[in-house]
């Protein structure tokens, strides 16, 4: 069945990696939804506008083209028609990401860009209000956490990578900030939807976790 399943969560739990084996495993889409986010931050800094400045972040998107592309690599994203794939997970990017995702006018296009993008169902999205705004009567909700020490490290190994420099202790600060800007801001914050289902992922490995997932997509 083309269910919809929704995956929140902090930064660094795993959800892009294991919502992209669930969604293979069941030919469904992947949506990763903080890819959005990042598109949008990725060319206001580059256009030089002021991070604050919700309606000039506005106006601007109105005229940009976001789209997002399954590829063997994962979710490719292209702004204007450029692969900015790699440019958005910059740590310029990710340290600024939080402060245009708090801005209720940026939310509420890209929300209505997701929703259309899930309507079909057949697909696994990740984000931050999935379950909670997104996707309210998506079929399956999970709420994937695990400690933020676990959280820098995966970041940290994920960084190395992608040849992206970083230190544990740095990544350990950077997410802690953002989890706290996430769950504190007034527009959907991160919270984990009266309905979903909480997975611990600290001492599970990908492919667990993955397991776990689908053996509820498939109940
Ligand atoms: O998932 P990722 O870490 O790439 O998300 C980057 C940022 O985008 C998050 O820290 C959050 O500020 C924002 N975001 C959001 N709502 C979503 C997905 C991401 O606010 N659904």
């Amino acid at each position: 069945k083309k269910i919809q399943i929704a995956i929140d969560g902090p930064a660094g739990a795993g959800k892009s990696t294991i919502a992209k084996i669930v969604a293979e495993a069941l030919r469904f889409t992947y949506i990763d939804t903080g890819a959005m986010y990042r598109a949008v931050t990725y060319k206001a800094m580059k256009e030089n506008i002021q991070l604050h400045d919700a309606e000039a972040i506005e106006k601007m998107l109105q005229q940009t083209a976001i789209t997002l592309q399954p590829s063997e690599q994962g979710q490719l994203v292209f702004v204007d028609g450029q692969d900015v794939s790699q440019a958005i997970r910059s740590n310029e990017v990710t340290a600024n990401v939080s402060e245009v995702a708090a801005h209720a006018n940026i939310r509420e296009i890209l929300v209505a860009m997701q929703q259309k993008l899930a309507a079909d169902g057949g697909v696994v999205m990740d984000g931050r209000d999935i379950a909670t705004h997104v996707l309210k009567d998506a079929e399956l909700k999970i709420y994937m956490s695990a400690t933020v020490e676990e959280r820098a490290h995966r970041r940290y190994l994920d960084n190395e990578r992608r040849g992206i420099p970083s230190t544990i202790e740095s990544l350990q600060k950077e997410i802690a900030l953002r989890d706290k800007l996430d769950s504190e801001r007034e527009a959907s914050p991160l919270i984990q939807a009266e309905d979903a289902l909480f997975l611990d992922t600290t001492n599970l490995s990908i492919d667990e976790a993955a397991q776990e997932i689908l053996k509820l997509a498939q109940q």
